[in-house]
């Protein structure tokens, strides 16, 4: 068996709307290793949620389309697989936890019968031995199994996205795709949801997609690192590759916008300016606008992708030049 469970190749995602084509993803590039975490990292436009729905081939169509590129699951060719197939897939295989769990449960059915009808819907058992496991499930998650009867409106916010977490682990998936799981959640709570992941994780010995615009949040949980903007992954390595040798320009400004708890004088460094807009993407670097070491190769092509390690990548002309590291792969 492959140790790679999701492999991402060239993937390209439109949005076709009146006002123009969006390239929302646009020659996407990632691999999650079995029983490891990927942190998906940019700002809100940078392409993440699509990337998430493509996974789950949920890409509402019109206006979204999957252009080109590959996504293979555990073996399996995701764009080739009929709608069927894919129902049999989503919550067995890969499941997705969504932001807000507020919006996620559905409020007059009660959180167990959710629970329930999730393990149903793959496992062939009946309502009282699917109850039961929802019971279990709730436990598993922090939750006591005799509240299963409640509805989600009985549930503080952090209570309501443990119990989304349990219907996504009810099956226990091979990939959890978790789309800014915490943003929702109260400072406090957001850490307990976090702690929950990472032992759930092990537990269930899944890889896992997260998507985030925190670092801080990265630091916590995740193995490895994908930078993401205007639709592409311009830095990617191991979590200490990224954390200690930043490399991309835009990585870089993503790390001086956290405020420094030692230095309380020194000023917040913000990226300045704002994303392409992803109706007209440059012809070169996407991030050349807001780039302090921008030159004029970055304004007409795009750039190379450059290797520091096998893990270690960025897409960048800065180091182009540079005959230390290997250039692999030119411009895709
Ligand atoms: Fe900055 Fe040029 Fe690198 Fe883009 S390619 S990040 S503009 S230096």
């Amino acid at each position: 068996m492959s140790d790679k469970l999701l492999k991402i190749e060239d993937l390209v995602v439109q949005y076709i709307t009146d006002d123009g084509i969006v390239e929302a993803v646009n020659g996407l590039n990632i691999t999650v290793d079995r029983g490891k975490t990927l942190g998906l990292v940019g700002e809100t436009g940078a392409g993440k949620t699509t990337t998430a729905l493509s996974i789950m081939r949920l890409i509402p169509h019109p206006p979204g389309k999957i252009i080109s590129g590959g996504i293979e699951l555990d073996g399996m060719d995701l764009l080739a697989l009929n709608e069927q197939r894919l129902e049999k897939i989503r919550g067995d295989v890969v499941s997705m936890i969504f932001q807000d769990p507020m919006t996620a449960l559905n409020p007059v059915i009660t959180v167990g019968d959710q629970i329930a009808e999730a393990i149903m819907i793959h496992q062939k058992v009946g309502q009282a031995q699917a109850s039961q496991k929802a019971r279990e499930m709730l436990e598993i998650v922090g939750i006591p199994g005799n509240r299963s009867n409640e509805y989600p409106h009985q549930f503080s916010g952090g209570m309501k996205q443990r119990v989304v977490i349990a219907i996504a682990l009810s099956c226990n998936p091979k990939l959890l795709i978790a789309d800014e799981p915490t943003t929702a959640l109260d400072v406090t709570i957001q850490a307990q949801v976090l702690e929950l992941m990472k032992s759930l994780k092990v537990k269930f010995q899944m890889g896992m997609v997260l998507i985030t615009h925190d670092l801080g949040v990265v630091a916590e949980v995740c193995d490895d690192v994908a930078i993401m903007y205007a639709g592409r992954i311009v830095e990617q390595g191991t979590l200490e590759e990224v954390f200690t040798e930043v490399k991309h320009p835009y990585t870089e400004g993503l790390f001086n916008s956290i405020p420094n708890i030692d230095d309380r004088k020194e000023k917040l460094k913000p990226i300045r300016g704002l994303m392409s807009d992803p109706y007209n993407l440059p012809k070169g670097c996407s991030f050349c606008d807001r780039c302090d070491y921008a030159m004029p190769v970055c304004e007409t092509e795009k750039p190379p992708k450059i290797y520091f390690s096998d893990t270690h990548f960025v897409e960048c002309h800065l180091y182009r030049d540079q005959q230390d590291f290997k250039l692999k792969g030119g411009m895709k």
